[in-house]
């Protein structure tokens, strides 16, 4: 069967390799190869850097209110086109068409308004030094790369390009090489919305590519979204040109559960906390300390309601609500932590092996796992798993948990549970967290700003903060007296 090869989209348009080289991408609902896509070679790599320079220079010198208008369209553009972005996101993710068809499109097209919405708003500042002054102008870096990951494609892409594009930057973006279409996607929706050539171009490829762009002296950021090591490896490859970077990176986090908690509400939480997007979420809240007196109810009522309530199988039937990893490699990698979790003594209470649903047997799924009687130094409380594995761990004191939450070298993000609100924001103010939810969980609008504390990142996405890290102050000062000299 032939199938569709997609490429770069550099310059306004599909952009063809000059050697063919070719990798495929596989649907993990289904397990089949749906299409590959062309690797850009250095011509491909050097004709984006190109059509980049000269997009700068058009979308740079418009009026922020012209970039917004733009940029406006495009958010109306993605919203139309819902539930075809959608779908590609799930064949290519393996997540429930459920969730993508209501959250991938819509809060990726809810930070591009939020920060048009904010592109003519941005300003400098005066201050008066005598007669004389000075003011700042807050202005573009240049060429900005986006390197994302494959858990959100398309929300990846609109999250970077968002603050970047608003601020007057232009971006060359390479997808995940496992999820590359919703990328080239917001491309073509950008270019109908009226955007210039060369302002957002997608490249294509793997690793390879993404230190192209890391290295590349003309590159002004770096915006990436993937694994600590990958993001050390970038910061590295960054530091030879002094890129400002900005880093989103994995996690580990602690959801505690206070003995006051409303229980059904932090049953729901820890089942969203592990087993949304099955498990491939990067704030998933995968260390679940229950406090000792309510484990018991906790469990049942957890164990039940993943019983009665989980449907796995076929990613596009909305009656799925938890779909299939990304890819059998990663599957096995997700198998071996529980195996592991069984050999350092932890009770299995429920999953624990891989699935095949009957609709599609060949999709990568694992059941949704739970683990009890965990402890803080085991494998599967230690490294992020980045599946559906949920460890439960027990506590009786406050200071005890928010140490135990802390001792990790992950910061990305923490929930809490209780009624009592004193105590909510006083844990709170003592996790080492850049993302944390009080009796809620996962909720990230685009005005709420993002990113890790310690080794789960570097810099903020969304919200206004992100503003300053696409821009770069310049400070002038105004002599209006005669000029002293001691010369
Ligand atoms: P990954 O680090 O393997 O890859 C991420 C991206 O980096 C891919 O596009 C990949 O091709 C590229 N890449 C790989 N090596 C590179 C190199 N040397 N130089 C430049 N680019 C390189 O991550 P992944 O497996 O795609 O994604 C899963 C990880 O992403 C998890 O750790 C998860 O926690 C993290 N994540 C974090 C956030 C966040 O906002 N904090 C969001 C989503 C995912």
């Amino acid at each position: 069967m032939s199938q569709a090869v997609e490429r770069s989209f550099v310059g306004g348009r599909y952009l063809a390799n000059g050697d063919g080289q070719c990798f495929d991408v596989v649907n993990p609902g289904t397990g089949e190869v749906i299409y590959q896509v062309e690797t850009a070679d250095e011509a491909v790599l050097e004709q984006a850097m190109a059509s980049a320079r000269a997009g700068f220079a058009l979308w740079s010198a418009m009026t922020p209110v012209e970039r917004s208008r733009i940029l406006l369209k495009a958010v109306a553009l993605l919203r139309e086109h819902n539930d075809e972005l959608a779908a590609i996101e799930v064949a290519d993710t393996g997540k429930p068409w459920q969730e993508a068809s209501v959250v991938d499109v819509e809060t990726g097209a809810d930070s591009i308004e939020f920060f048009a919405g904010l592109a003519a708003g941005i300003e400098g500042n005066h201050q008066q030094v005598g007669d004389d002054f000075y003011y700042t102008r807050r202005e573009p870096l240049g060429i900005c790369a986006g390197i994302g990951a494959w858990n959100y494609p398309l929300q990846i892409a609109c999250w970077k390009a968002a603050p970047a594009l608003a601020c007057g930057n232009v971006m060359i973006f390479k997808p995940s090489e496992e999820t590359p279409r919703g990328a080239l996607k917001l491309a073509e929706i950008f270019m109908e919305a009226g955007m210039p050539a060369g302002v957002f171009n997608v490249v294509q490829g793997d690793a390879q590519v993404g230190q192209w762009l890391t290295r590349h002296p003309d590159i002004a950021k770096v915006s990436f979204t993937g694994e600590v090591e990958t993001g050390q490896k970038v910061m590295r490859d960054a530091a030879s040109s002094l890129k400002e970077v900005t880093m989103e990176l994995g996690g580990k986090s602690p959801l505690i559960i206070f003995d006051d908690a409303d229980l059904d509400q932090a049953v729901s939480a820890a089942m969203l906390a592990n087993f949304y997007t099955q498990g491939e979420i990067c704030t998933n809240g995968t260390r679940v300390f229950v406090h000792d007196s309510i484990k018991q109810p906790f469990l049942n009522k957890l164990l039940e309601r993943i019983g009665n309530n989980m449907v796995v199988g076929d990613p596009m039937n909305p009656e799925t609500n938890f779909g299939a990893l990304i890819s059998a490699n990663h599957q096995q990698q997700v198998l071996n932590y529980i195996q592991n979790g069984l050999d350092e003594g932890a009770t299995l209470l429920c999953g624990g092996r891989s699935l095949s649903p009957e609709a599609v047997p060949g999709g990568f799924f694992v059941a949704p796992t739970v683990f009890s009687d965990c402890d803080d130094t085991m494998t599967i409380c230690r490294e992020e798993i980045f599946g559906p594995v949920m460890s439960v761990l027990s506590f009786d004191d406050e200071q005890e948990v928010i140490a135990r939450a802390n001792a990790s070298g992950y910061g990305l993000a923490a929930g809490v549970f209780t009624r009592d609100i004193t105590r909510a924001h006083r844990v709170i103010s003592r996790i080492e967290a850049g993302i944390c939810w009080i009796n809620a969980y996962g909720a990230s609008p685009a005005q709420m700003p993002v990113g890790g504390y310690k080794l789960s990142g570097i810099g903020r996405e969304n919200g206004l903060a992100t503003l300053n890290h696409y821009t770069q102050l310049k400070a002038v000062y105004v002599g209006m007296a005669p000029l002293e000299s001691p010369f």
